[in-house]
């Protein structure tokens, strides 16, 4: 049997990324830089105003104070996208707002708190320092300046200060397109009535809300029976536009296996026996070059699976950190038994506050009522048989 560190190897090894490409931002939340960013702009662009108020000469309202207020004429009104650039006269004021362009010549500017707010005269009442509530053009960036790095992920932030910048586009690493195919011919649509023997699909459904957790993207999450021709077809329909292939079902060791029986002619993805419970049945390689990673058809086998070996290798391809989820550790509420031999993942209900976890529901790999309330898988490594309540012992945080 292969260990759970050498399928993960396997796994890691067959997802590439893909070339880095230029999108809209829009399209960028999430995904990482792959080339630094550098401005084509300063910021501020021009010399403004960072509060409401009177442009002035600083000199002319040296000597205001409340009881000695200095009277100014006010000759302009420049409001926030004025766009021509008056020039302030000395002994006279321009009215000016927030973000407004500073007028030619003027060296301060006086809050409308320290004056009457009048629109043809106005009275000031405190002295202005030179400079003061001035935003001057670069002083947040300078053109050219390198301002993101490849590597950087894009946030709600990156993205503001890129349209600032007035960067339509940036050049990232692209999601990886992941086409998820749900096998068996017991499997039924959502909505449709179910035959004696039918099941409603989950598997498919499950996998690729984990995807795009992960942060990749659904190429296709299509259902095929257990007929080799069938799976084949839709394989070759859907190659084209899939960066990785996960398949569940279909790998164990009965009969009508459909995607061992369609892929495990030696066409370079090998099926083997992982050291684990659950997710044991195991298959990983390439068809036609795509990387293909064959889940087992049990659903909670299947998301453990998932989540041991393709997330983080997944994101590791798209460059985005935090490949792992974070490992802890808590005491064990209850006495629990593994098999020897194989790394068992129980489903877990971990309380940080109390530093304890329980494991959750049956350790069967059809019982996903309990997968569903989880936060985090609880390991039990290939040397543990018996487990005391009290144990220290180390669960994957899932939430
Ligand atoms: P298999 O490995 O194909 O024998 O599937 C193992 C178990 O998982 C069977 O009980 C299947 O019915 C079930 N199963 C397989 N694929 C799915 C799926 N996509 N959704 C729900 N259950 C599934
Ligand atoms: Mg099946």
């Amino acid at each position: 049997m292969r260990s759970v560190e050498e399928h993960r190897r396997v796994v890691a090894g067959l997802i590439r990324p893909r070339p880095a490409v230029a999108v809209p931002i829009a399209d960028s939340l999430g995904l990482v830089l792959a080339a630094d960013v550098t401005a084509p702009v300063s910021l501020p662009g021009f010399d403004n105003s960072a509060m409401d108020g009177y442009a002035v000469l600083a000199d002319d309202v040296a000597g205001a104070g409340a009881d000695s207020p200095v009277l100014l004429p006010v000759a302009e009104d420049i409001p926030a996208g004025r766009t021509d650039i008056p020039t302030l006269l000395p002994g006279t004021a321009h009215r000016i707002m927030t973000g407004a362009p500073l007028p030619a010549g003027a060296t301060a500017v006086v809050p409308v708190e320290a004056t009457d707010g009048a629109v043809d005269t106005v009275t000031i009442r405190a002295a202005a320092r030179a400079g003061q509530h001035i935003r001057r053009a670069g002083e947040d960036v300078t053109a050219g300046t390198t301002v993101l790095r490849a590597g950087q992920v894009v946030t709600a932030a990156v993205l503001g200060l890129t349209a600032a910048l007035g960067l339509p586009e940036l050049t990232v690493v692209p999601r990886q397109r992941v086409l998820v195919v749900s096998t068996g011919t017991e499997l039924v649509g959502a909505g449709a009535p179910l035959l004696p023997g039918q099941i409603y699909e989950s598997n498919g459904v499950m996998l690729a809300a984990a995807v795009r957790d992960a942060g990749g993207e659904v190429a296709a999450a299509p259902m095929t029976g257990d007929d080799v021709d069938a799976f084949r077809a839709m394989l070759r329909r859907h190659l084209p536009d899939a960066d990785l292939i996960l398949t569940t079902g279909g790998v164990s060791a009965g009969a009508y296996e459909v995607v061992k029986d369609a892929l495990g002619g030696g066409d370079g993805v090998e099926f083997v026996k992982v050291a684990m419970q659950p997710g044991m049945p195991q298959g990983a390689g390439t068809l036609d070059g795509v990387p293909i990673i064959t889940l087992p058809g049990n659903p909670v086998s299947a998301l453990v699976s998932f989540e041991v070996f393709v997330r983080p290798a997944l994101r590791a391809a798209m460059g985005l950190p935090s490949t792992e989820r974070p490992r802890r550790t808590a005491v064990l509420t209850e006495d629990l038994t593994s098999p020897r031999g194989k790394r068992q993942f129980r489903r877990g209900v971990w309380d940080p506050d109390a530093d304890t976890v329980t494991g959750y529901g049956p350790p069967a790999s059809h019982h996903l009522r309990w997968l569903a309330s989880a936060n985090c898988l609880l390991e039990l490594d290939e040397d543990t048989a018996e487990v005391a309540a009290g144990t220290r012992v180390q669960v994957w945080d899932l939430r």
